[in-house]
């Protein structure tokens, strides 16, 4: 066993930090914060220099890189800014689907351009009755001859809006539940494939919400992504990396914060002394610091052993359970340091706080992970 990063991963980990505190200025956040709106112009420089999709074979535009350097690039970006951080990854839900199921074909049409930058995907999987529980979907993919014909609705589809093509899960085989589910590519534009923006967000602005009606929307039989009534299988084994790279962008939040936070601390004097100087402030520190190492461990090994081909369920869960949580955590210190200032918009931590909240909630609640890791340790 070996906790020291190898230089190629150093090397990964300073160039993204560096990327980031080029582009990912508070005011830039900000705006894109404000606006709700996704940051295209940054999304191409960080295509351009390979951050996106590093992880798609070469042929497919990427860099060849795996799930741990993935990992890395996530907690830099993160950590330097929670906003525009956390929007450079939430447009390959679909594509990161289509890398793993997708036939050689359907990786040379979506990913060299998504990589570049040029399309953004969606992952469409919640809807309306249906959200912690997927084992059944409401929206159906009946096959007519050469085709599919889907018909039914998602909701809560990060960068609906804005996405080029999304993967949906729809049920192919309804008397078979989730054992009857199936995933296909569906471009914008398909007739009958409509998107509404959702609106009110309280965090991660720079991506936009939508929800997605299909209303007998042909795609051809090509449009089936991996094999048939495999989709539910598909997507757990997707959703599993999903929550590493989920936990992975909290651990650089909560770094962001509390480094933040710290700084503070020493510059900020009351009763003619630094906030550091407080006890109660120091152990505020000591335990953000402590919350931030022992998350990060998890996500290291979750992610250690995926980039290795072994994803491991209990582990991927375990480790969003807790970057999560103590992030959130962390974030809130943060917020508790930085006093009245932390609250004001004009400050990055109030933005930190509303970006995490989403952590615990989406690729699958906390209550979900921990439900898959005690029924792991049942089984064991
Ligand atoms: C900003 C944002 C972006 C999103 N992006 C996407 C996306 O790109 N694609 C996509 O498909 N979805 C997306 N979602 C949806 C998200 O994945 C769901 O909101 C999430 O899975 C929870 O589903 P739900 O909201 O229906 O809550 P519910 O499933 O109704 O759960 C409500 C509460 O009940 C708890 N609960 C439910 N079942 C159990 C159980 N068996 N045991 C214990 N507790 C339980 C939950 O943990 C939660 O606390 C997004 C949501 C948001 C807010």
């Amino acid at each position: 066993m070996d906790f020291e990063l190898t230089q190629e991963q150093k090397d990964i980990q300073t160039a993204a930090r560096e990327f980031a505190e080029g582009e990912f200025q508070p005011e830039t956040a900000r705006e894109f914060d404000q606006k709700h709106e996704f940051p295209r112009a940054i999304y191409h420089k960080a295509a351009k220099l390979g951050f996106i999709g590093s992880y798609f074979e070469e042929k497919h535009g990427g860099q060849g890189l795996d799930l741990f350097d993935n990992v890395l690039i996530e907690e830099a970006f993160c950590r330097v800014d929670s906003t525009l951080g956390s929007a450079m990854f939430a447009a390959l839900f679909g594509s990161d689907l289509i890398m793993e199921f997708g036939s050689e074909e359907q990786k040379m049409k979506y990913l060299p351009k998504t990589a570049r930058g040029e399309w953004l995907s969606s992952g469409a999987f919640t809807e309306p009755a249906h959200g912690s529980d997927v084992t059944f979907m409401d929206t159906v993919a009946v096959k007519d001859g050469d085709e599919y014909v889907i018909n039914g609705g998602k909701t809560m589809i990060t960068n609906a809006t804005i996405a080029d093509y999304a993967v949906v899960l729809c049920q192919t085989n309804p008397e078979a539940k989730h054992k009857g589910q199936s995933l296909f590519i569906v471009e914008s534009g398909t007739p009958g494939f409509d998107c509404n923006e959702l609106h009110g967000k309280m965090g991660i602005r720079a991506t936009t919400l939508g929800e997605y009606s299909f209303s007998d929307v042909r795609v051809p039989k090509d449009a089936l992504l991996g094999t048939e009534n495999r989709g539910f299988y598909h997507f757990m084994e997707f959703i599993d990396v999903g929550r590493i790279n989920v936990a992975a962008q909290s651990v650089g939040m909560a770094l962001g914060a509390f480094e933040r936070a710290l700084k503070y601390s020493k510059e900020r004097k009351q009763f003619g002394r630094s906030l550091s100087s407080f006890q109660v402030i120091q152990h505020k520190l000591a335990d953000m610091a402590l919350d931030i190492e022992s998350a990060k461990l998890l996500v290291y090994k979750a992610a250690w052993f995926a980039s290795r081909g072994k994803i491991i369920p209990k582990l991927a869960c375990m480790a969003k359970t807790i970057a999560t949580a103590n992030a959130i955590r962390v974030i809130s210190e943060a917020m508790q340091i930085f006093g009245g200032y932390g609250y004001l918009a004009d400050y990055d931590i109030e933005r930190f706080y509303r970006d995490i909240r989403i952590s615990s909630i989406y690729e699958g609640t906390t209550e979900i992970q921990k439900n898959v890791v005690a029924r792991i340790l049942l089984q064991e």
